[in-house]
């Protein structure tokens, strides 16, 4: 007989530590899949969501954080015709989108301002069992483990949207400030596209790993940076991936004309910005949330083909608190995936 119940980590109230919980396994409706969770990737937004910073107009608890899960279907709403019971697909951030807005229809549906997202206004991942929609899931590809696979769904998925539209091509500075989990696949990823690779990280660890995953040049975040990338002539584009407004002088000053400046963390705090610079550098300043549903599909393709390397410590579902406590204390190298064979 299938299992009627599952365990989750689940909010019960915003401040408040995760509660593991039983809860009741959840039934397709149409159009809908029931996957069997392997694996779900621990993404900063999910420690927002916890603290309540992150919240949707209306918030639903319990909820089921996580969104960067990959699991097997097990069951069929009616009405799913693509994908077959037992294959292995993607929970990620976009649980769906209204599909009608001007972002939808031109290719940015991530900036739907209707979509639903996994872990925050609908159930995610940090469960046995979770529903994903048909339309919005992606295929897993054979040659990814499901602990691989994870962190692709938002953090690979986020570096690649944002370094998509940084106009790279060899000849072209690219420079990635922060080197955690999505500054390390933003790096091989600008790496790919020709572009010179400058890395900038305050962490000496995470600068040796930046230099292991190939980038050009690693240099210490402190007063220097911004004249640093000048003299190795200039960035064509800046990718924030650090949460601090720190980085934003050193920007200013290393950014080339017509430069790209493309804000990937969530940073609350402001920067100044001062107009005439802007009229004179010709510098296009813009953000990046995820990717759309194409853009994760070419990203998994791209994850076998460059064999995409990521650090990766896997944890139980009991620990997911304590994993958003330690990404909380800055304490996390690349990522944190929950494995559900792990007890
Ligand atoms: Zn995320
Ligand atoms: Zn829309």
């Amino acid at each position: 007989m299938a299992k009627s119940t599952m365990w989750a980590a689940v909010v019960t109230e915003y401040g408040k530590p995760l509660q593991i919980r039983e809860m009741a396994v959840p039934e397709p409706g149409p159009g809908e899949l029931l996957i069997k969770l392997e694996t779900c990737g621990v993404c900063h937004s999910d420690l927002d969501v916890r603290n309540g910073s992150t919240a949707p107009a209306n918030p639903k608890f319990p909820l089921v954080l996580g969104h960067e899960g990959v699991g097997r279907v097990v069951k069929r709403g009616v009405g799913c015709s693509l994908i077959e019971e037992g294959m292995r697909v993607g929970l990620p951030w976009m649980h769906d989108t209204c599909g009608q807005c001007r972002e939808c229809l031109t290719g940015y549906e991530s900036f739907c301002t209707r979509h639903r997202g996994h872990g925050f206004s609908v159930d995610g991942g940090f469960a046995e069992f979770a529903i994903v929609k048909e339309l919005y899931t992606a295929v897993i590809p054979d040659e990814l483990t499901s602990v691989e696979a994870a962190p692709l769904l938002c953090a690979g998925v986020t570096a690649y949207g944002g370094l998509l539209k940084a106009e790279l091509a060899p000849g072209k500075v690219c420079v990635i400030f922060g080197c955690g989990g999505l500054g390390q696949y933003a790096i091989q990823l600008a790496k790919a596209s020709g572009a010179t690779v400058i890395a900038v990280e305050a962490n000496e660890q995470k600068l040796t790993l930046a230099r292991r995953l190939g980038a050009d040049h690693a240099l210490p975040a402190n007063a220097e940076t911004g004249a640093r990338i000048r003299a190795l002539g200039g960035a064509d584009a800046c990718l924030n991936f650090a949460p601090s407004n720190k980085v934003w002088p050193a920007i200013l000053e290393a950014v080339n004309a017509r430069a790209w400046i493309i804000s990937v963390a969530q940073v609350p705090e402001p920067v100044q910005l001062n107009l005439e610079w802007l009229l004179y550098t010709g510098a296009r300043i813009t953000g990046t949330s995820v990717g759309s549903r194409q853009e994760l599909r070419d990203l998994l393709r791209l994850a076998v083909d460059l064999k995409l390397k990521l650090n990766i410590e896997t944890v139980s579902l009991r620990q997911a608190d304590e994993a958003l406590d330690r990404l909380a204390r800055g304490q996390v190298e690349g990522r944190l995936v929950i494995d559900f064979t792990k007890h």
